[in-house]
């Protein structure tokens, strides 16, 4: 017989390391199904990068602003933890996208009429649209950065001009180092499979929704009436007191069929046995927490990841001192551009309960891999030289009357060239040690939603597990 044992009778305990989004929903996943778990949290909050704050009227979101509803898996979770009413919608008027383009911010265009028209590419861009389709597709498995695959493509004014400032909006990441093939799985899959973008996001959209998937580019976003952290403070009340904060996993021991996990509190350390350990914190903190088993792995590799540094910058302004009328998402600001926020989020065109009535949020970023030196200036010097890069791109005058930022040293893992071998090297760690499993944003995608289906899929293969446990009765 290949199944392990558990000696905890018929019910087998998991233990979640991280109470960020990842840990919270595939606990929540696995208690809902009857199987016990403890989620270990090293800090005094959960949530982890979701981090909403409330003051005088302004909500700033200093971390992910909108979940993106790729899959009803998502809709389903945020029902079930009973937040369906607590759910807030994007503002109808607030559709438009802008990219930056000669220090002025230009709608993206939403239709093929519009993208002819736009002034954002010249007609050479155009062109190399046009002519996509007919541009061979590469079909060898070797990893490509996104700026290659781009340049090959398309041409070298598209990823100048636009793909530089999305990846610095969703990765704050280098377009020369990142990964298609690890960062944009979907865009490198249209390539394999249609041979071109063009004709795969045509072809693609049939096969997307029989399997009820949303593009990315297309999903709803949503958050709630008082920012994302609703959704980690709710699960964890739901989770009740399986969430145990201020608690270090610092050491993971494989003894016999079960893993004695090292937790280190303000009391001291104490050690607690389970049957499965989900890893759902950052990489280069799983990194230090000593695997310890008779094989000689470890888990140091994972603190090669460069997750470079990000400074949020909330600022709120008085209406009139917006020259811009700011109906949108927001704006997005290419290298060439010569700014030092790398973009920014109307987050009150967005949500309007952001701000008070007469007032805007905008939510700008400063840093990443662009300008990483730049995110751990001091507050005034952030917000200063925020304030001149609005000045020029939105017309922002005077003072800001809300102004208050985040520091992340650590914000975002980069799935550059070469990432293949870490997701590997867990596939390997994960079948060697039965009742290890790895998620979250540095295994399966960056995002929210991707971090969310992540931990439902965890559950998931954890109760796979856990069912083939045989039961040692004492
Ligand atoms: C500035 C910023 C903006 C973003 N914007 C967006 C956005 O607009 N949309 C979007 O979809 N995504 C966005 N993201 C990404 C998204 O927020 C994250 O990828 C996602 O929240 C990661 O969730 P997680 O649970 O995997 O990890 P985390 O949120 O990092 O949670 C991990 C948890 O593990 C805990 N932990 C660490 N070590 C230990 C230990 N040894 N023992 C116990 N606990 C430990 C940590 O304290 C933390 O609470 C953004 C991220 C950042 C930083």
């Amino acid at each position: 017989m290949n199944a392990a044992q558990t000696s905890l009778g018929n019910r087998p305990s998991v233990a979640v390391v991280g109470a960020g989004i990842t840990g919270l929903t595939a606990a929540f996943e696995l208690q809902r199904h009857g199987v016990p778990v403890t989620v270990y949290e090293a800090t005094d909050r959960v949530g982890g990068a979701i981090r909403s704050v409330r003051v005088n009227g302004f909500l700033a979101e200093f971390g992910p602003n909108t979940i993106l509803e790729t899959s009803p898996r998502i809709t389903q979770l945020v029902r079930d933890a009973g937040l369906a009413a607590r759910r807030l919608d994007p503002d109808r008027r607030a559709k438009a996208r802008y990219i930056v383009r000669d220090r002025r911010p230009v709608a993206l265009p939403s239709s093929p009429l519009g993208f002819f028209t736009t002034r954002l590419f010249s007609w050479r861009a155009k062109w190399a649209v046009l002519r996509e389709p007919f541009v061979p597709a590469r079909r060898d498995d070797q990893e490509e950065s996104i700026a290659d695959f781009v340049r090959r493509r398309l041409n070298q004014e598209f990823l100048d001009h636009a793909i530089d400032a999305l990846v610095a909006g969703i990765y704050a990441g280098d377009p020369e180092r990142l990964s298609v093939q690890q960062a944009f799985p979907k865009l490198a899959a249209l390539e394999r499979e249609y041979g071109s973008l063009i004709r795969g996001q045509i072809l693609g959209a049939r096969a997307r929704k029989r399997r009820g998937e949303v593009a990315k580019d297309r999903a709803p976003k949503f958050s709630f009436d008082e920012g994302l952290q609703v959704l980690p403070d709710t699960l964890r009340e739901r989770l009740g007191p399986a969430v145990r904060l201020q608690c270090t996993v610092t050491r993971l021991r494989r003894a016999g069929h079960r893993w004695q996990v090292t937790v280190r509190t303000a009391e001291g350390e104490r050690v607690e046995e389970h049957d499965a350990v989900l890893l759902a914190a950052p990489a280069f903190k799983l990194a230090e927490i000593q695997l310890d088993t008779e094989r000689a792995d470890r888990l140091t590799f994972l603190g090669e990841i460069r997750y470079p540094p990000v400074a949020s910058v909330v600022l709120g302004f008085r209406r009139e001192d917006v020259a811009h009328p700011c109906e949108g998402f927001g704006m997005l600001i290419p290298r060439v551009e010569g700014f030092r926020i790398l973009g920014t989020i109307f987050s009150s065109s967005l949500f309007p309960n952001r701000a008070p009535a007469g007032h805007v949020t905008l939510t700008s970023y400063v840093g990443g891999e662009r300008q990483p030196e730049l995110a751990g200036r001091p507050a005034e010097e952030l917000y200063e030289m925020t304030c001149q890069d609005l000045a020029v791109l939105l017309g922002v005058r005077g003072r800001p009357v809300f102004c208050h930022h985040y520091y992340w040293p650590r914000a975002i893992p980069q799935y550059n060239l070469g990432y293949g071998r870490y997701r590997a090297e867990m596939t390997r760690l994960e079948l060697e040690h039965p009742g290890l499993f790895f998620a979250g944003h540095y295994r399966d995608g960056i995002s929210l939603g991707d971090s969310i289906l992540s931990g439902l899929n965890a559950a998931e293969r954890i109760r796979q597990f856990c069912r083939n446990l045989v039961p040692v009765v004492a």
